[in-house]
């Protein structure tokens, strides 16, 4: 049983669940690069091997979505991103297991190497794959697609909001880090003094912040923002906060009433660049150093944002004597096998120009499609 569940049995029988991923995820110790950024120890939560088929931050959440989703009988699984979205992918990748159809309405991105393979494996996945140049348009897609399920399946698809970040799927992170305090508790690391993961969304730090408190811990968060407002901001942390914590109160009285523990939250904004998907110097590098000196596995869009505040960190002698966790977002299994038998011809041509147009200049992931 998953450790919320187990503090909480009364949540176990109110919220809808499906175990998809292989829980808990390894710590593991990065002890070269702890060396370069001059810290006390460094650690990484392995959270790119969540999931045996895909693996990355999206699967805890999908645990409770998916879970809602077949509970309610829904006739499908209709999300958003933008076109290279890992979530969106994650979301087909573990519909399909359940053996429910999974629509993806996507916007524009920056083009990358990640961006294709998202696009053939979320393809090769059976997903329904739509393109829309902005908002209006995705709203009306939208509409449209409901209509046609309601009319081909007979019920409503299941609506997961981009990056999955509704209550219900933070709930996958406020377990996580009671995970986390588990693996402290049971000697895997010591206390971290701080945690630095990407936010695109806000349900995965946030979800950690409602967890670590929770387990009683200290852990600074250290959210390096990848995503312009209103995805990433503090108003929104606060009322993801106050929204999660309601819906787990509603579920089990015993929850308790947190609050909003601000000093123990801090949003960094220097690593965004020029915009979401926009690699950086900074970024590109980030993903190089921790390839050669831990042979991890990072992007330029989240994980590696995430990094470059931490090298900066330590640069700047802020982590002399800490104990640093990185909490590796990102899904580092290989693709390779699923995408090998499709070609891009067969996508919906709006998607082709991610094929035929050159991937941003910073993008020297090369071919590489992960480790693990
Ligand atoms: C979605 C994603 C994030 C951001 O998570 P949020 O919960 O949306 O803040 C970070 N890293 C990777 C690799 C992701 O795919």
């Amino acid at each position: 049983m998953i450790p919320l569940f187990q503090r909480f049995p009364r949540l176990a029988e109110a919220l809808p669940y499906v175990a998809l991923g292989s829980l808990p995820t390894p710590v593991e110790s990065w002890t070269r690069l702890g060396a370069e950024v001059d810290c006390g120890a460094l650690y990484v939560k392995r959270d790119d091997l969540s999931g045996a088929t895909y693996g990355g931050n999206k699967v805890r959440k999908l645990e409770f979505l998916l879970g809602a989703a077949r509970a309610c009988q829904a006739s499908a699984v209709l999300t958003f991103g933008a076109a290279g979205s890992n979530h969106a992918l994650a979301t087909a990748i573990y519909a399909r297991e359940l053996g429910l159809p999974a629509i993806s309405m996507l916007v524009p991105q920056e083009n990358a190497q990640s961006v294709r393979r998202n696009l053939l494996r979320g393809f090769a996945s059976g997903a329904r794959l739509h393109h829309f140049l902005g908002r209006k348009w995705v709203a009306r897609g939208t509409m449209e697609e409901v209509v046609t399920l309601r009319r081909e399946l007979g019920r409503r698809p299941y609506i997961i909001p981009a990056g999955g970040s509704a209550p219900l799927g933070v709930a996958g992170f406020v377990n996580a880090a009671l995970e986390l305090a588990d693996q402290i508790a049971g000697g895997e690391l010591p206390l971290p003094d701080c945690l630095y993961v990407a936010s695109g969304t806000m349900g995965t730090c946030v979800g950690l912040l409602i967890g670590l408190q929770l387990a009683n811990l200290a852990t600074k968060i250290v959210a390096v923002r990848v995503t312009s407002p209103p995805f990433t901001s503090m108003a929104r942390a606060r009322r993801l906060y106050g929204r999660t914590v309601g819906l787990l109160r509603k579920a089990d009285p015993d929850f308790p009433r947190l609050a909003f523990p601000a000093s123990q939250f801090e949003l960094r904004d220097e690593f965004l660049g020029p915009g979401y998907g926009r690699y950086t110097e900074a970024s590109a590098a980030a993903v190089e150093r921790v390839k050669d000196t831990e042979g991890g596995y990072l992007e330029g869009t989240y994980t590696g944002k995430a990094m470059a505040c931490l090298w900066a960190d330590g640069e700047a002698r802020r982590l002399e004597g800490r104990v640093v966790l990185f909490w590796n977002t990102y899904n580092s299994r290989s693709l390779d096998r699923a995408i090998a038998s499709v070609a891009y011809s067969q996508l919906p041509e709006a998607f082709h120009r991610y094929f035929l147009e050159p991937v941003q200049p910073l993008d020297r992931s090369g071919q590489a499609a992960g480790g693990g």
